[in-house]
């Protein structure tokens, strides 16, 4: 049994190939998050601020500024449709018509910023960009109520936000130089503190930026482009393929029959997230008590996210340096003859592990490839024919060739039989017997 993930040993990893970010071995800083997703070769990363006294509440007048016209311009767009929108397909033959207007957007709601600023002039104190970043947001919220996205799925009616739920305001046009030794200068804002747990890699510019205040302190989310960098051309061992499965026990199972266990330290910080979850529950509304317990939870919650995260990115690290292509269960075929109900628990992480792994493969030049879940813990994975089992039958004995295996190793191997038959598999052979032959 392989344990990875240690929590006193970490390093980082580069999300891309350009040699930059030194591998550390120190002891992990408990602020230390690290976000990376891109788009060809754009990365995040996210720093710990460390403004003043006096920055902090300069932030906390920002946002309670901004939540308080993200809901108006939400309340705008409600207002237009209850007011042009008859429930049915005729109205009363006496009622109130309101004044006509046109259905507010995103031109529309952007050209009220300067009235607002005039009519209420301390919102003339926040950069005009990220004052417009609110109208974008709003935008944003409302397409994707009325209209689905591209999978065909809509989200549920936009809601009007808390004070203490409204987190984030984003610059999204950063300046050359806006980053000197370890001062972020944001405009109209002035110089914050940064901690620069590591640096900027070459050749990449600042695109945007933007400010989150979490449970346990503010935090700076850099987005950073570099032009110059080809995207990498996938060269792969089309020999080194394994097949992981999502276990109920383990956290994944190889092909290989490896198994990576769920930490213990992971396991530790959800059961006190548990016990935090209880203390508020059963502490009155309104109270100190609850107040207390309520900023811890949110600490615990955070706790146990970057526990996760950390520990998704040393298990891709570690696929990854031992095969060169990773073929899963695709998530998006759903509703098969598969007992997905207890595995749903599973999912979210499994869906967050599978997308840190896809990236740092498509980074590397590697392959991750999904295939059809279907049967894949009933099927022998040595002839193929169906073996029904119960949920709790943790072992595979096949009666018609005597293949004897764990349930999840089965699934792992079945896994890898399907990514064999993969086109770009079949490509890549191709490619390599005639550079062979
Ligand atoms: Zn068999």
């Amino acid at each position: 049994m392989l344990n990875i993930g240690q929590p006193n040993s970490y390093c980082i990893f580069s999300t891309h190939t350009t040699p930059v970010a030194p591998l550390r071995q120190s002891p992990r800083p408990h602020w230390l998050t690290i976000v990376s997703y891109n788009v060809g070769m754009k990365i995040a990363y996210q720093f710990k601020l460390k403004p003043t006294k006096q920055q902090v509440l300069e932030i906390d007048r920002w946002l309670s500024m901004l939540c308080a016209q993200y809901n108006y311009l939400l309340a705008d767009r409600f207002d237009w449709y209850e007011q042009n929108r008859s429930s049915i397909n005729a109205c009363p033959l006496i009622c109130h018509l309101p004044q006509l207007r046109d259905n507010p957007d995103y031109y529309s709601q952007k050209k009220t910023l300067p009235a607002l600023k005039k009519s209420h002039p301390w919102y003339s104190e926040i950069y005009s960009q990220v004052l417009q970043d609110i109208v974008k947001r709003v935008k944003l919220t409302f397409n994707r109520f009325l209209k689905s996205d591209v999978k065909g799925k809509r989200s549920g009616k936009p809601r009007f936000k808390v004070r203490s739920r409204y987190r984030t305001f984003s610059y999204p046009q950063m300046k050359e130089g806006c980053l000197q030794g370890n001062l972020i200068n944001l405009p109209m804002f002035g110089q914050i503190k940064v901690i620069l747990h590591r640096p900027i890699p070459d050749g990449f510019k600042v695109k945007t930026a933007s400010v989150t205040k979490k449970a346990d302190g503010y935090y700076l989310t850099l987005s950073l482009e570099d032009a110059t960098v080809p995207t990498i051309k996938p060269d792969f061992n089309p020999e080194s393929i394994t097949g992981i499965d999502v276990g109920l026990k383990e956290f994944l199972t190889t092909s290989e029959g490896e198994s990576v266990a769920i930490p213990q330290y992971y396991r530790k910080a959800q059961k006190h997230l548990r016990t935090i979850q209880k203390r508020v529950s059963r502490s009155q509304k309104g109270s100190n008590r609850r107040s207390k317990a309520v900023k811890q939870l949110g600490k615990q919650h955070k706790k146990v996210a970057d526990k996760r995260k950390d520990f998704h990115f040393k298990t891709s690290k570690y696929l990854l340096t031992k095969y060169d292509i990773i073929a899963h269960e695709d998530l998006n075929v759903k509703g098969l003859a598969r007992t997905r109900l207890a595995k749903s628990i599973h999912d979210a992480s499994w869906s967050s592990f599978l997308s840190i792994l896809t990236n740092k493969a498509e980074n590397a030049g590697l392959l991750v490839i999904p295939v059809s879940a279907y049967n894949t813990s009933q099927d022998c994975s040595n002839c193929g024919v169906k073996v029904p089992k119960e949920l709790h039958e943790r072992w595979h004995d096949c009666p018609s060739c005597g293949c004897s295996l764990d349930r999840d190793h089965n699934a792992a191997l079945n896994i890898l039989n399907r990514a064999e038959g993969h086109p770009v598999l079949k490509a890549q052979r191709l490619l390599c017997d005639s550079r062979i032959g």
